[in-house]
């Protein structure tokens, strides 16, 4: 069993989905992942705020608007009427039951569910279509095996419940299933954050011990540098699971952050690949990645942090002060990113804000609580071995006109950490990249 995934753009139009039936149909058996057709996650977004803000009408008008952009789509989908008139009963019980919600009981469940039908649509439109032109596919719908407890993706559960989906499922080449959805420990309908679609196919792969995973997109694999900010990218053709991690959690849009997680652990490969491009190289992930000689090898940046400074005397010379400090972010489940300390003071960074008032009253027994909201952390990835003289002016170099909030190194040998206001992001990441890339850049543009 093989595990692919097509993301929003791979899925966004009838010719990419077209593409999509080609390039899965090689005989080899596997899973198909598809996300939402691109646009509609955040439409449903959109109309989510609109119940909860603004009221029916409103919904119903982003309902309406979202709705007409999907019968123009499958008039190109299909070649047969049949199938046509199959997927248009279908997108209008789907749109039926978006506008079936009452703006006075509307609560978090809600949203869930309305989010969820981004994919549902997707996956059953493709499921026709690929049908009509006669590949052995069948839907497996994510629901009855995607679970979440606490929060999180459960793989025991996820690893039997697929099994057994399977086996149910009239034997088939490619099984084709909905990325992102989920059920909770209520068995109410959730999802795995925006970008889930890649969890789901990690999930997947781990679960089936799949020989890779696929993840196809629109760029041809992950690039050096943030591509939407940074001319002059480059993709990287080989990263380790932990660089790869390292990237996705510090904001390379192109992986869910948690992604690599279940790939990593069962050693399952990872292949990034452009469905605009299928013969490009690519990335691969993997555990036998060959490190390249380059020190640093790529950038991504996360936003919306928030650091936290605690002024305290008491931490002179005393032990068990930072396991009392943590102790308090534990206790509201809200996850450290960034860490540095003097011999008076800690700084650190969170990213979930959510728990930040409460967090704040315990930390002032500890001393002075200082705050920075609009933070970015800048996540360089490569080889920063102690032993090498110089990455940390390598890395600080091209940034000196820059006010830094915090600098983080020597965690692990792959990773340097910079904080700063986030209106100084972008002047970051092209200075880094000219610092640290601009010879290679040259090198490449001369030889086009
Ligand atoms: P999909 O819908 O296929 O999941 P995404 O939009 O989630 O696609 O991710 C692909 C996009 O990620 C690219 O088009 C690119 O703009 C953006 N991106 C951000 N950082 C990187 C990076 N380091 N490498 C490649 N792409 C990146
Ligand atoms: N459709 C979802 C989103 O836009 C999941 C995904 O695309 O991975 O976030
Ligand atoms: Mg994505």
């Amino acid at each position: 069993m093989r595990v692919l995934k097509f993301g929003g753009t791979s899925v966004g139009k009838p010719e990419r989905m077209h593409q999509v039936a080609e390039l899965i149909d090689d005989g080899v058996q596997k899973i198909v992942v598809l996300s939402a057709v691109s646009g509609t996650t955040n439409s449903l977004v959109a109309i989510n705020e609109a119940y909860k803000q603004q009221g029916e009408v409103e919904a119903h008008q982003l309902i309406n608007q979202l709705e007409e952009k999907y019968y123009p789509f499958i008039e190109n989908l299909y070649k047969a009427e049949a199938a046509h008139s199959k997927a248009k009963n279908f997108i209008q019980k789907k749109f039926d039951f978006l506008r079936s919600f009452d703006v006075n009981s509307f609560d978090a469940d809600d949203e869930k569910m309305i989010l969820a039908q981004g994919e549902l649509l997707s996956t059953n439109m493709f499921v026709f279509y690929a049908q009509e032109i006669g590949l052995n596919a069948e839907l497996i719908p994510a629901l009855e095996f995607m679970k979440t407890a606490e929060g999180e993706p459960d793989l025991d559960y996820i690893t039997k419940a697929v099994e057994q989906t399977l086996k149910q499922t009239p034997k088939a080449d490619y099984y084709i299933t909905q990325g992102y959805i989920c059920k909770n420990e209520r068995g109410a309908v959730d999802n795995l954050r925006r970008g889930g679609s890649d969890y789901t196919a990690t999930l997947l792969g781990a679960a089936t011990q799949s020989d890779e995973i696929q993840i196809w997109t629109d760029i041809d694999g992950v690039h050096n540098n943030d591509p939407r900010i940074v001319k002059n990218t480059f993709p990287i053709h080989e990263l380790s699971f932990a660089e790869a991690a390292e990237l996705a959690y510090f904001g390379a849009k192109i992986l869910h952050p948690s992604c690599v997680l279940p790939a990593q652990k069962s050693g399952v490969p990872v292949k990034l690949l452009n469905t605009m491009q299928p013969k490009a190289k690519g990335t691969i992930i993997s555990r036998n990645s060959v490190s390249s000689k380059r020190i640093a090898k790529a950038i991504a940046a996360k936003d919306g942090i928030t650091a936290i400074k605690i002024i305290s005397t008491r931490m002179l010379n005393a032990y068990g002060f930072l396991k009392r400090v943590f102790e308090v972010f534990e206790n509201y489940k809200t996850p450290i990113d960034m860490i540095t300390t003097s011999e008076v003071a800690v700084s650190l960074t969170i990213d979930d804000d959510r728990n930040l008032d409460a967090i704040l009253n315990e930390l002032k027994d500890f001393g002075t609580v200082e705050i920075d909201a609009n933070q970015t952390i800048v996540c360089i990835v490569g080889n920063f071995t102690h032993r090498d003289n110089g990455a940390a002016a390598m890395v600080l170099n091209p940034i000196k006109h820059i006010p830094l909030r915090m600098i983080s190194g020597g965690g692990s040998d792959s990773n340097i950490s910079i904080l700063m206001d986030t209106k100084y992001k972008e002047d970051v990441l092209i200075s880094l990249h000219e610092g640290l890339f601009g010879e290679e850049i040259k090198a490449r543009l001369a030889a086009r």
